[in-house]
């Protein structure tokens, strides 16, 4: 029986994408073979790829001025090749704090090169985000890097930052594809796919032109972008099985009417949520609610000695996955694309019940 997993990552996939998968596992195309046992250079492979690069384009509204790459070492490999693809060792690159996700960038990245700290949210506990207009970046810099959704505390960027003209780096893992969003505004775009797109083991990047080319020397082959751009990712094996699924999950978004429909929807999920525990007297969100995540809502029980049996009869009723960060404890739900409103509607009522009996 399918539950409704609230997990953060690896994270649910939309039915509709692993019914089609369970249907092509043995035969797919009529190549009497799975997707896993095909040549990534196959006129097969390379013809699906190319399909999931342009539904992709479509979707976000990518300009023809940006490279999309299809890489691996998750989000937290971009957290190294970013630097060294974009930053050349006496440069200064910008970064703003606001979480663990950020702050794990900001640690890999002061291996590579200067870092200034244009925001840091600790006196709050990270469950802010600076204002628009008391960001003060460095001129010259390399690049400015931020994390407009931070899984873990649940914060999330209500606008998208004016670096006057320095490319900014954003490491979009877990609210890409959430909602439209204006690609032209960045230089650099990274995700995971294990948040909202599909398998882990894939990372995607979307690159403009002008920032690829300059990776320093010692930069490993298969992080390099303009390699990477030059060889169409496929400078070695790539993760085929992640593509295939991604590109079933791109379809699915069309299929569902594009980010504009999804994003609404995603926005009346967290709604129903938010309104319930900021009403409920029992549950409280601990992040300020001009920057609450879509994707990923971290909530408490006034008694927390409660949570543990909370988290446990959720199991039980089918609602699994909703312990918050082992780092922050509490609860957590991610409501990411493929989280249906009959489950965050489960979990309502699950949390009113809950109340009823222990408040
Ligand atoms: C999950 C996540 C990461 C780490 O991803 P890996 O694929 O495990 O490296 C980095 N940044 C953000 C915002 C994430 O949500």
């Amino acid at each position: 029986m399918r539950v409704f997993n609230f997990s953060a990552g690896p994270a649910v996939l939309p039915l509709p994408v692993l019914e089609q998968a369970r249907d092509e596992m043995l035969d797919w195309q009529g190549g009497g073979m799975s997707v896993m046992e095909v040549s990534h250079r196959g006129k097969a492979f390379v013809a699906m790829l190319a399909q999931a690069e342009t539904d992709l384009r479509s979707l976000m509204g990518i300009p023809s001025g940006y490279r999309v790459l299809f890489l691996q070492g998750g989000a937290t490999g971009q957290f190294t090749a970013v630097p060294m693809n974009l930053a050349s060792a006496g440069a200064v690159v910008d970064y703003l704090d606001t979480g663990i996700w950020s702050g794990k960038a900001i640690a890999e990245a002061r291996r590579f090169c200067t870092v200034n700290i244009v925001a840091e949210e600790s006196a709050s506990g990270y469950t802010t985000v600076p204002r628009a207009d008391s960001l003060r970046f460095t001129p010259g810099a390399a690049y400015a890097h931020y994390t407009p959704n931070e899984t873990i505390g649940g914060v999330e960027f209500p606008y998208v930052p004016d670096t006057g003209g320095i490319p900014l780096v954003a490491d979009l893992s877990s609210t890409i594809l959430s909602r439209p969003l204006d690609v032209s505004r960045f230089g650099l775009i990274y995700a995971g796919a294990q948040k909202n797109i599909g398998p882990a083991g894939l990372v995607i990047v979307i690159v403009r032109d002008d920032l690829v080319g300059k990776a320093r020397s010692g930069t490993p082959l298969i992080w390099d972008y303009a390699l990477m751009a030059k060889e169409g990712s496929m400078l070695n094996t790539p993760p085929t099985f992640g593509l295939y699924i991604a590109g079933l999950v791109f379809r699915w978004l069309k299929a569902e009417g594009g980010l504009e429909a999804v994003g609404e929807r995603n926005r009346a999920k967290a709604r129903l949520l938010y309104d319930f525990i900021d009403h409920s007297g029992f549950y409280r969100s601990p992040v300020a609610p001009d920057c609450r995540s879509w994707m990923n809502l971290p909530f408490r029980i006034v008694d927390p000695a409660l949570e543990r049996s909370f988290c446990a009869l959720a199991a039980e009723a089918g609602l699994v996955n909703l312990e918050g960060h082992r780092l922050l404890g509490g609860m957590r739900a991610s409501l990411y694309n493929a989280m249906p409103m009959a489950g965050v509607e489960a979990l309502v009522a699950f949390m009113r019940e809950f109340q009823r009996r222990y408040g």
